[in-house]
Formats: structure tokens, C-alpha cells, sequence
């Protein structure tokens, strides 16, 4: 456990601070011991840094409040939904205050009419996806996280997830946000509107911002009718390069199908190492394909993929149409990140995206970089969409960081050589920071960090996080 080294003048004012958070805000909005702040440290990285309070706001008031405090004083805050973050962001770097958010958690309204939902940002993602599903509706981003990560966590981060192939990411479906700014000014953007082209898009701005521009205390979200009927089809195939033709010819055939995930063997070994799931040695690739639709579309469509695999050389097809058969073949999918800690206690699991004719390229780099280091390194993800999930994996053993780190950096510059992107949905955060100037010009890093300065001029909102210099 870490803390931030303050001075004395610092010490001073977060005490000044912390007096009047309990005056305004109220004693009952605050944690200060410290096995409650311990819990409020650290995010799915591990990396722990132990905030110097934790408040837990109510409703916009109380957020309002506190910023306008943390303002003041200059003390920093850290916006925090679940804290299931991969890159870091709502770990408190800088001691300061961490803003548990999840007590706010109201679904407001679902307008089964304009086909909206207004929430609170500590709704849980699942819990909005079984309401609206009550009305027909559907809200398709779906972070493999969704059963507790935050709608709030997700907007900040831009959350991907399972079915953006077909349906996009969570910006796709942010229509408002009511925003607290770190002077604790309230700003309102976009509408219930499904289109607006009035001014610039400060919705889109904000989404993806990583808690580093201001707190989302209400958040509007587009909904579409829920699909009829669900169906998976698994392919299984003995070279991984076929698994990634399949995925181009499916949607070459005009197909685009709700999901379609990939493992390739080291994923599949660990996901059979720890789940005793039966998958053949002889498996080199799987591919998890959904389709969504009609009766009609489906019956269409299941063929259709089903051949595109079997000419990309799949020696196998599985077709699952009830809910226990789905599910049996996705607890595969489900089972891979605890069972890649079999393998090796720590990984650096990374999000890469490459444009799609560039993944078997991708890939093979990957494979280049790795060659004969005694490090292990598993692939998997939203093939789809060129998201693929670098898992770098190692022991304790002394030289093991340092060298998976090196693997990391080498990566993530092949990522940029192939026109990619170093992140598809995890966020920058302090983890890969580092590496936000290989794929952002020098210009562009100078207009980011204007509007940064723009929005938080003294700094407090999330620091440590996104930006390096
Ligand atoms: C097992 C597992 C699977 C995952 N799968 C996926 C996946 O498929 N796709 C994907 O994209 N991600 C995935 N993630 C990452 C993570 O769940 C997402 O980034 C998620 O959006 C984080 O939500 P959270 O509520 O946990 O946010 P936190 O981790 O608490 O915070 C994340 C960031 O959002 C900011 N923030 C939180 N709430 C607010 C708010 N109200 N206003 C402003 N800023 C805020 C924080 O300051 C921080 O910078 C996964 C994580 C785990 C552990």
C-alpha cells in the first residue's frame, strides 16, 4: 500500500478541507478510518494508493459541494463507480478525495416512447440491461464487466465490450450528461433528441474522459427494441489464421453478427486447465459467434456462417439454441481472465485495436516479439472489431516484470506501425500513459491537454492519469 508524500502546507489544507466537507456535505457522507479508505485504494490493476477520505455523495448537491471544497482548497479527487477499471483511473495517486459514486443509483425514468433511459451513474450496467429488458428494450453495450461495473464507470471510460461489432460502444449510446465541473458548476449537454447537430458535441467530449474533465451525475441513454431471439454457434479450428479468415469471410457475407469473440490456444489451455471445459487438445483457435434477430434472420443466417467456417477449414461447428446450451458455451469466454492466473499470478492484459485486414499481421508480430522469451502471452478478444486482448503473463521471478513490460512497450509500437489503436476500451489511466504520444501527434497531445486545462484549471480532477507531461 502506497501513500502520497504531502508537505506540510498540503496536510493543512486537506484538514481545512475535510472540516468543511463534513459542515456542508454532512458527517454521514464521509469515510476517514482507515480500514474504510483502504477499500477505496486500489482498481482492477492492484495498484493500491490509500485516498485521505472518501465521500459518498447523495445526489448533484452533494457533488456540487464537495468540488466546489476540493476546488478551494486544490485538494484532488478521483471519481469512482465499481473501481473494476483495467488502466487505473480511479485509483487516488494523490491521496486526496475518492468520490464513491455508487450510492447514487437510481434508474430516474425509461421512456419506453422515445426510447431513452435517465439514470444515476452508480447503476449497476446488468441491472439497466434486465429493467429495460421488462419494456422490450435493449441497451446493447456490454462490458464482459456488466454485472458490476457502473453506467458512470462506463461512460468515463467509454466501455466496449462483447457486442460492438453489430452495435457499437457505449458513446454510441450516450444521448445527455448532466456534468458537476470541478468548480462545481452544473453544465447540461445533448438531449432526449436522437439527433442534434446544434454546436459542438460536448457529450461525445466528456465520454471517454476518464474522470479526468468532471463527475456525471445523470446520464441519458439510447435504447432500441430487444432483439427477438439469440443464438450462438461455435467454431473450432486447428490453425489460428483460419479462425481469423473465418471472422473476415462471415462478415464478408454480409453477415454481422452480435458477437464474435477469439481465444487462441494458450487462452484455450488455460481456460481447459482450470474449468476442465471440453475442448480437444487438437483446438488451436475457437471462435464464439452470436447472432441476434428474427426467427427468420436467424435461420437465415446460421448456414451462412456455419459455411464461411467450414471453407476457412473449421474442423468442427456447434450450434447452441437454448439459454442452457448458450450459456455452457460462453462459460468458456466467461472463465478466461481467472483462468489465466493459473498460468502465471501477474498479468499486463492489454486492449489493442487494428484495423481488421491487420490482425493475423498483428498477430504474427505479437508471436515475433515473444519468440523464445520464457514468458507467456494469451490472445483474445472482439475479433470483429480488431480488438484483441494482449494477455502478457508472468511469475515472480526475478526479471519477469521487466520483461513483460519490454514485451508491452514492443507491442504497443507494432500496434501504431499497423494503423491501430493502443487502447480499444480500457481507458489510458496512469498504465499506459506512456504510451499515449506513440499514437496521438504532439499537436493533437496539446489540444487534449488545452481542453484538460480548459475544464480543470487547478488540476484536481483526477491527476496522475491520461497525460505524462
Ligand atoms: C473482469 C473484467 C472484465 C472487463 N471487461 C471489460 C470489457 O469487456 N470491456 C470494457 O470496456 N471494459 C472491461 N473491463 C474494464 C472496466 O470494467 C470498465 O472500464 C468499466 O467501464 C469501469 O467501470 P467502473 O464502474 O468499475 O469504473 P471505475 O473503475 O470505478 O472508474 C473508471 C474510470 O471512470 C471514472 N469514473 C467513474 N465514475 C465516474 C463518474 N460518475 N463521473 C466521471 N468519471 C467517473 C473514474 O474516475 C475512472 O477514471 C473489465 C474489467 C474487469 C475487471
Amino acid at each position: 500500500m502506497k501513500f502520497f508524500q504531502k508537505t506540510k502546507k498540503e496536510v493543512n489544507k486537506h484538514q481545512k478541507a475535510l472540516s468543511e466537507l463534513i459542515r456542508v456535505v454532512g458527517e454521514e457522507r464521509i469515510l476517514s478510518a482507515i480500514e474504510d479508505r483502504i477499500c477505496y485504494s486500489y482498481d482492477a490493476t492492484r495498484q493500491k494508493v490509500l485516498p485521505d477520505i472518501v465521500v459518498r455523495p447523495a445526489d448533484t448537491n452533494d457533488v456540487s459541494n464537495t468540488l466546489k471544497i476540493a476546488s478551494k482548497y486544490k485538494v484532488p479527487i478521483y471519481a469512482r463507480g465499481a473501481g473494476s477499471g483495467l488502466t487505473g483511473g480511479a485509483v487516488p495517486l494523490m491521496g486526496g478525495i475518492v468520490f464513491d459514486l455508487k450510492n447514487m443509483n437510481r434508474i430516474i425514468e425509461i421512456s419506453p416512447d422515445d426510447f431513452t433511459a435517465t439514470v444515476e451513474p452508480g447503476v449497476v450496467t446488468k441491472e439497466l440491461q434486465d429493467e429495460v429488458a421488462k419494456f422490450d428494450l435493449f441497451y446493447p453495450p456490454d462490458p464482459s464487466s456488466a454485472a458490476f461495473s457502473t453506467i458512470g464507470g462506463n461512460v468515463a471510460e467509454c466501455a466496449g465490450g462483447i457486442t460492438g461489432l453489430k452495435y457499437g460502444v457505449t458513446r454510441d449510446y450516450i444521448l445527455s450528461l448532466e456534468i458537476v465541473l470541478p468548480d462545481g458548476s452544473v453544465i447540461n449537454t445533448g438531449g432526449k433528441a436522437l439527433r442534434s447537430t446544434t454546436g459542438y458535441d460536448l457529450t461525445r467530449l466528456f465520454t471517454g474522459s476518464e474522470g479526468t474533465l468532471g463527475v456525471f451525475t445523470k446520464i441519458t441513454v439510447k435504447l432500441i427494441p430487444k432483439p427477438e431471439k439469440i443464438l450462438t454457434v461455435a467454431a473450432y479450428f486447428s490453425e489460428r489464421d483460419d479462425a481469423v479468415d473465418a471472422a473476415d469471410l462471415i462478415i464478408d457475407n454480409n453477415i454481422l453478427p452480435r458477437t464474435l469473440e477469439f481465444l487462441d490456444q494458450m487462452t484455450i489451455n488455460a481456460v481447459r486447465g482450470y474449468t476442465g471445459a471440453d475442448i480437444g487438445e487438437d483446438v488451436k483457435a475457437l471462435l464464439l459467434i452470436d447472432i441476434d434477430g428474427t426467427e427468420g434472420s436467424i435461420s437465415h443466417e446460421v448456414p451462412i456462417i456455419e459455411n464461411a467456417c467450414r471453407e476457412s477449414n473449421a474442423f468442427r461447428t456447434k450450434v447452441a439454441e437454448t439459454a442452457e446450451e448458450r450459456d455452457a458455451i460462453w462459460a468458456t469466454r466467461r472463465s478466461i481472465s481467472p483462468a489465466l492466473y493459473n498460468i502465471a499470478p501477474h498479468k499486463i492484459n492489454e486492449d489493442i485495436c487494428v484495423p481488421r485486414s491487420k490482425i493475423k499481421e498483428m498477430l504474427q508480430r505479437v508471436d515475433r516479439i515473444k519468440t523464445d522469451q520464457p514468458i507467456y502471452i494469451a490472445n483474445f478478444g472482439h475479433i470483429g472489431d480488431g480488438n484483441i486482448h494482449v494477455n502478457t503473463m508472468y511469475s515472480d521471478d526475478p526479471g519477469q516484470e521487466e520483461l513483460a513490460e519490454s514485451i508491452v512497450n514492443k507491442v504497443m509500437k507494432e500496434v501504431v506501425k499497423l494503423g491501430g489503436s493502443i487502447s480499444g476500451e480500457h481507458g489510458i489511466g496512469n498504465k499506459k500513459s506512456q504510451f499515449m504520444e506513440l499514437e496521438i501527434p504532439s499537436h493533437e497531445y496539446e489540444i487534449m491537454k488545452k481542453f484538460k486545462s480548459y475544464f480543470d484549471p487547478k488540476g484536481i480532477m483526477n491527476p496522475g492519469k491520461m497525460f505524462i507531461r
